[in-house]
């Protein structure tokens, strides 16, 4: 059976090895189908894409958008997007521009704490890439005040730390809506990992259900055991896609590739439901009688 993640990062993002490096990694760590979904960029694609054609690895295109529920960060990913539509590529802009004036107010507000600056943090950002707490961290790390990124995570990037700072991302209902308009599919990504009474009730997934959210990512090492078997008897109730992904963040985050995957037969589903972009599938993984994606 084909092993299939479909939730990782590239320094497109905040992921620490770049788009081809990622899909040779896949490839060593046994997987045959990986999708590449930084957070609101679609830089990554094409060097992920050429190295998983190079070799003979399946790809999906795909991004983790930032979006707000009820005042709390919310992501979404959303497979075969169309990254050349307008709203969708407007807003992912518009966050990243957001994140970017985020990421400067905090280090201004941390700079009176620690010996740090906005300069510390920049040589931390890969390009263009979509600018987080991550790439803070990483400069806390390399200047010493902080052991490790999970460790600045609980410390000083925390929200009850008093250098937290939001930024700018659509509502998860209007964020569900942008996706399907750019031909998309939308699944909620890693639904336990917001917890203190945040969670998403069956009711709440229901309004989004009919808004068209498609998925839910079921296998992510944030849902705990009990919120996994809510969500996979929501799923099965509402008929959504089932996924099961690593989160792998490379160096930055402890998420091993692989270490959960999807069911070919939900990935299907995906591929059915996805019109805004291709994905690449090798000969091997194409099933008898199906035409070969490019
Ligand atoms: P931000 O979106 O800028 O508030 O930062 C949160 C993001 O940092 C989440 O998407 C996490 O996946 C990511 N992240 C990367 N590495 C880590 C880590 N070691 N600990 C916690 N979050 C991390
Ligand atoms: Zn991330
Ligand atoms: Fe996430
Ligand atoms: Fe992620």
């Amino acid at each position: 059976m084909a092993r299939i993640d479909l939730h990782t990062h590239s320094y497109a993002s905040d992921g620490t090895q770049a788009p081809a490096e990622l899909v040779s990694s896949a490839a060593a760590a046994g997987l045959d189908i990986v999708a590449l979904t930084d957070h609101d960029s679609f830089a990554g694609w094409a060097a992920a894409r050429a190295c998983a054609q190079e070799l003979g690895l399946g790809f999906v295109p795909g991004i983790e958008f930032s979006t707000v529920s009820d005042g709390a960060p919310i992501h979404l990913l959303g497979y075969l997007v169309d990254a050349h539509n307008d709203l969708l590529s407007s807003e992912c802009e518009r966050i990243r521009e957001s994140r970017l004036r985020r990421a400067e107010s905090m280090v201004n507000v941390l700079s009176r704490k620690v010996d740090i600056g906005w300069d510390d943090v920049l040589e931390q950002v890969h390009g263009s890439a979509t600018v987080g707490r991550p790439h803070i961290a990483d400069a806390l790390v390399a200047k010493g005040i902080e052991p490790t990124r999970s460790a600045a995570f609980k410390d000083l990037l925390s929200p009850r730390s008093g250098c937290y700072v939001p930024y700018y991302s659509p509502s998860l209902e209007h964020a569900i809506e942008t996706v399907v308009q750019a031909g998309g599919v939308p699944v909620l990504a890693h639904p336990g990992s917001y917890r203190r009474g945040r969670v998403l009730t069956d009711a709440q997934l229901e309004v989004l259900v009919g808004r068209g959210l498609a998925g839910v990512e079921v296998g992510h090492r944030e849902n705990d055991a009990a919120e996994r078997a809510r969500l996979l008897a929501f799923a099965r109730s509402h008929h959504l896609v089932v996924t099961g992904s690593s989160d792998y963040h490379g160096a930055g985050k402890p998420n091993r590739l692989g270490e959960n995957v999807t069911d070919p037969a939900d990935l299907d589903r995906i591929l059915e439901l996805g019109t805004g972009s291709s994905p690449y599938l090798p000969d091997r993984l194409l099933v008898e009688g199906e035409a070969p994606q490019q």
